[in-house]
């Protein structure tokens, strides 16, 4: 039997804030376990939470970021359960009126429509604190680390319209560059900043009743949401094509086999007993603050991507590449106003300064390649006063270490040999060497060409201007 997954991701968001949601502590990764703790978070009696303005603004930036509606009243609501992890017995979020209702998100893949991906809602909520197990002197204690709980989060969960893993992956990375572009959240999975639960239910081709789902949670990579995502479609096609029924339930994801297991039965939200929590009062939103907030949004990723198609005549799959980051993009467009043309910026970037920051494991964010010194780079290429070969050359040092193109050029003698007299006496050298080649051009063989350049541009050190060089050796095999 056939079938096709059904998959609603719910994407837990930390919020780039200087403190925690409901208190004054520090949000800092890889601290000392808890040192940033207080009475509110430490969920000490008596202690009472106060909001913080900038998470709310941030949430709301998102909500605008993915064009859904930001409501001007949402509602906290304790939501109960017991977890060591969790001081209060109950963790601070939102259920009935959440902040943010619909949206959706761009997703490309590589040889389909671009298609949208609608959110359901976006709320906030606080985080928990994390279980470190058998990290401190005995292997069979557990700890509580409590820097973690409380801290700014908001939840994105998606409708359930994601189709493959491949575009469950294209759905986070649309997200987390549009989180990155506004300043919401530095969304880095390694850190924790951004995890993700997957929802997955299979049906058979072509039908449009929804299945049962499960949930599978804590998912803090690509390479697990997609392992997890082929796992849970593997176990559940079994179950069905056995013809048992898949059980509503919370599972785990095991990464090193690759493998999901049951963690329980699933708990509905009557289960929680969520209510109101009576410490805090309904968030209204000023309409004109929420202006504010809309107006002071930057140019997204989407729209970007559209204008260097559009107007800078850039090939579709160039724009999604130097849109995918925000600094990447900038960097594209300073270089490109300094050199003049849009698309040779491009090409360099995508091709060499791409695969010199991939062999370093290296980003453009933590390089030393100034866009002026890249563009003035390439204006010593279309000058011909540098070869594209050793503008590479030029460019390695560029990215490790910055520095001015020309001094560069000049004290490495990289200088490109456009002299007339070098180069006719390299290629007549050349043609001495190789008169079978001169016979083979004369009956029509023109590929031997390009033989022949290689031998000059050798010769040169490869410095040779190559559209002189060409000229000169057809002329001299003319003649
Ligand atoms: P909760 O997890 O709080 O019970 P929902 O029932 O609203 O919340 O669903 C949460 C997620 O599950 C959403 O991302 C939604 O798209 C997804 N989802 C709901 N039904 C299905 C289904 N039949 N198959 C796959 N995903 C589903
Ligand atoms: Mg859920
Ligand atoms: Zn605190």
């Amino acid at each position: 039997m056939s079938f096709e997954p059904v998959i609603g991701l719910e994407v837990h968001v930390h919020l780039k804030t200087a403190s925690k949601l409901f208190c004054r502590c520090p949000v800092r990764y890889g601290t000392d376990p808890n040192h940033q703790v207080c009475p509110v978070c430490l969920a000490l009696p008596g202690a009472l939470p106060v909001l913080n303005r900038r998470a709310v603004e941030l949430a709301v930036r998102m909500g605008l970021a993915v064009g859904g509606s930001v409501n001007p009243r949402s509602v906290f609501a304790r939501k109960n359960y017991f977890y060591p992890d969790l001081p209060k017995g109950y963790q601070i979020s939102q259920f009935e009126e959440p902040l943010v209702s619909g949206g959706a998100v761009p997703v490309a893949l590589d040889g389909a429509e671009p298609r949208e991906i609608r959110l359901t809602r976006i709320h906030m909520e606080e985080d928990a604190g994390k279980s470190v197990h058998g990290e401190w002197e005995r292997a069979d204690e557990s700890h509580m680390d409590l820097n973690r709980a409380g801290v700014p989060l908001i939840e994105i969960v998606s409708e359930p319209e994601i189709r493959s893993s491949a575009e469950a992956s294209a759905f986070l990375r649309s997200l987390r560059a549009i989180l990155r572009y506004a300043g919401v959240s530095d969304a880095d999975m390694e850190k924790g900043q951004m995890r993700c639960d997957v929802n997955l239910s299979l049906r058979r081709e072509g039908s449009d009743t929804l299945g049962t789902r499960t949930e599978t949670k804590n998912l803090n990579s690509f390479r697990s949401v997609e392992g997890a995502i082929a796992a849970e479609m593997a176990r559940q096609a079994e179950v069905l094509d056995e013809g048992g029924e898949v059980v509503q339930a919370t599972m785990l994801f095991d990464a090193e086999r690759g493998t999901t297991h049951v963690m329980r039965i699933k708990e509905n939200s009557d289960d929680y007993r969520y209510f109101p929590d009576p410490d805090l009062i309904p968030l209204d939103l000023d309409p004109e603050w929420i202006h504010e907030v809309r107006a002071a949004l930057p140019e997204l990723p989407e729209s970007r991507r559209a204008r260097f198609e559009s107007e800078l005549g850039l090939s579709a799959g160039d724009a999604r590449t130097l849109t995918e980051s925000r600094t990447l993009a900038d960097f594209f467009e300073a270089a490109s106003a300094a050199h003049g043309s849009a698309r040779t910026v491009a090409n360099w970037l995508v091709r060499d300064v791409a695969s010199i920051l991939k062999e370093r494991e290296g980003s453009i964010e933590d390089s030393a390649l100034e866009a002026d010194a890249f563009a003035a780079l390439l204006g010593l290429v279309d000058e011909a006063r540098v070869t594209a070969r050793s503008a590479r050359e030029i460019l390695e040092v560029l990215v490790e270490q910055g520095g001015d193109p020309e001094a560069l050029v000049r004290e490495r003698g990289l200088e490109a040999v456009s002299d007339a007299g070098v180069l006719e006496s390299a290629a007549d050298a050349v043609l001495a060497e190789n008169p079978e080649m001169i016979e083979r051009w004369r009956g029509g063989d023109k590929k031997v060409l390009n033989f022949l350049m290689g031998q000059v541009m050798r010769q040169t050190a490869g410095k040779a201007d190559p559209a002189a060089v060409r000229e000169i050796l057809a002329r001299k095999m003319e003649s």
